[in-house]
């Protein structure tokens, strides 16, 4: 029996994750979490039972302990509150599914209470890899990876790891694939938020569309494969079929195909090392009928050489790289920029930070504020 903190609950990857509990019928959930949508913690602590769950909002987090006083669930606030949820003694793997940074101090405080970790929160391995893994290593916490790609890599290494040569990391190309910077240079949130294959959280979309998503995973691919960047290689995979692929050192590549549903690697980490029940529609390659690949077009979408450039001047730079996209990002969700300026906002704040070797955590926030700061300034200055 496994017994789990599912923080971010309320997202798409903690739905999911619920979803995946009802279907394999032996894990507990012990503790849940969310920022502020209170209407649906609220009917997952009345379906769950857990014995506890946080807001990290502090006003929202009071407003569900009014309503959910008839039930045993103890309600608690803030950062520190998703921390319990994280670390309580109950609970042996926490699912980070918190989006951004934010999901950083809950997963670290996980670790350090000795819970293996299904890793979702890429992030957390963006912006302090370097911290996280050797704290993981020196708690003897396992983390297996969520997102599908990372999933699919763990799967396909399986204990072959000495012999791993490159990784071929698979990505949709998302909406806008095949288009001009003259096109992109029109298209707006609604246009960005339709992903051609999967249903995702909006900064996570808008991420697969600029492609900052595929940079991001390749730093999290370093950090969990110990593989130097320029030994992860991005193809363009438009049916998401395969989840990605590993070379060994004979030539031979192995990968991971399933339907896209992101309910496949979230059983996997919560089964892992095992595998019980089917939890998504089975895979009918005829009916695909072919599966396609091309290269990245770098010119048009930036973003992976420059994830590769924050991974290899390495420190702080890769949080700055972070901070920079959460920022854009929110700015491009409320139309406060244009699409191909939040790659430019990037850029900007990376060009702009002196990066810090063998930072600490606070180094690492410090980075991320700094980094939402200059984007900010940039923003301002040309409205
Ligand atoms: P969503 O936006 O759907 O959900 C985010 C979750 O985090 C919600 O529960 C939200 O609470 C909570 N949250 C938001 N802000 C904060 C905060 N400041 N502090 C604490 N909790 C917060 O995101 P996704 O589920 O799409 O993504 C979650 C993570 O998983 C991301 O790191 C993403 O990159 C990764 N991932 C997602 C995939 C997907 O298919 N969605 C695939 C692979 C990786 P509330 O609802 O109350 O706002
Ligand atoms: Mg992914």
């Amino acid at each position: 029996m496994k017994t789990i903190a599912v923080l971010g609950s309320t997202g798409s990857i903690g739905t999911q994750t619920l979803d995946v509990v009802d279907k394999e019928g032996d894990v507990r959930v012990h503790s849940l979490s969310a920022h502020s949508n209170i209407g649906l913690l609220e009917e997952q602590i009345r379906k769950y039972k857990p014995a506890i769950a946080a807001v990290t909002d502090e006003k929202k987090a009071a407003e569900l302990k009014i309503a959910v006083a008839d039930t045993n669930t103890r309600v608690l606030s803030g950062v520190e509150g998703a921390e319990e949820c994280a670390s309580a003694k109950e609970v042996n793997m926490a699912v980070t599914a918190i989006v951004g940074i934010a999901g950083l101090r809950p997963t670290i405080a996980a670790i350090k209470a000795g819970k293996d970790i299904a890793l979702a929160n890429k992030e957390t391995l963006v912006t302090a890899g370097e911290i996280v893994m050797p704290l993981a290593l020196e708690h003897g916490v396992n983390i297996v990876p969520v997102d599908s790609e990372h999933s699919a890599i763990f799967q396909s290494i399986a204990d072959q790891g000495k012999f791993l040569r490159r990784i071929l990391i698979t990505a949709s190309g998302g909406p806008f694939f095949g288009m001009s910077r003259d096109e992109l240079s029109r298209k707006t949130r609604f246009d960005a938020l339709k992903h051609p294959n999967w249903s995702m959280g909006a900064k996570i979309t808008i991420d697969s569309a600029t492609l900052v998503n595929k940079g991001l995973e390749i730093i999290e691919a370093q950090h969990l494969f110990g593989l130097g960047v320029d030994r992860i290689i991005p193809v363009v995979h438009r049916e998401s079929i395969i989840h990605s692929m590993v070379e060994f050192c004979d030539g031979s590549v192995i990968g991971q195909m399933g339907v896209p549903d992101m309910r496949l690697p979230i059983a996997y980490a919560l089964t892992y090392p095992g595998r019980r029940v089917p939890v998504s529609e089975p895979l009918d390659l005829v009916k695909i009928g072919k599966l396609t690949f091309f290269d990245i077009d770098n010119e048009t979408f930036p973003a992976v050489n420059m994830a590769k450039k924050a991974a290899k001047i390495g420190g702080t730079m890769p949080a700055v790289l972070n901070g920079a996209n959460e920022e854009a990002v929110a700015a491009f969700l409320n139309d406060g920029c244009g699409f191909l300026e939040i790659a430019e906002l990037i850029a900007a704040a990376m060009e702009k930070h002196k990066a810090k070797q063998n930072p600490t955590i606070e180094d690492i926030a410090q980075a991320d504020i700094e980094a939402r700061q200059i984007v900010k300034e940039r923003l301002e200055m040309r409205s």
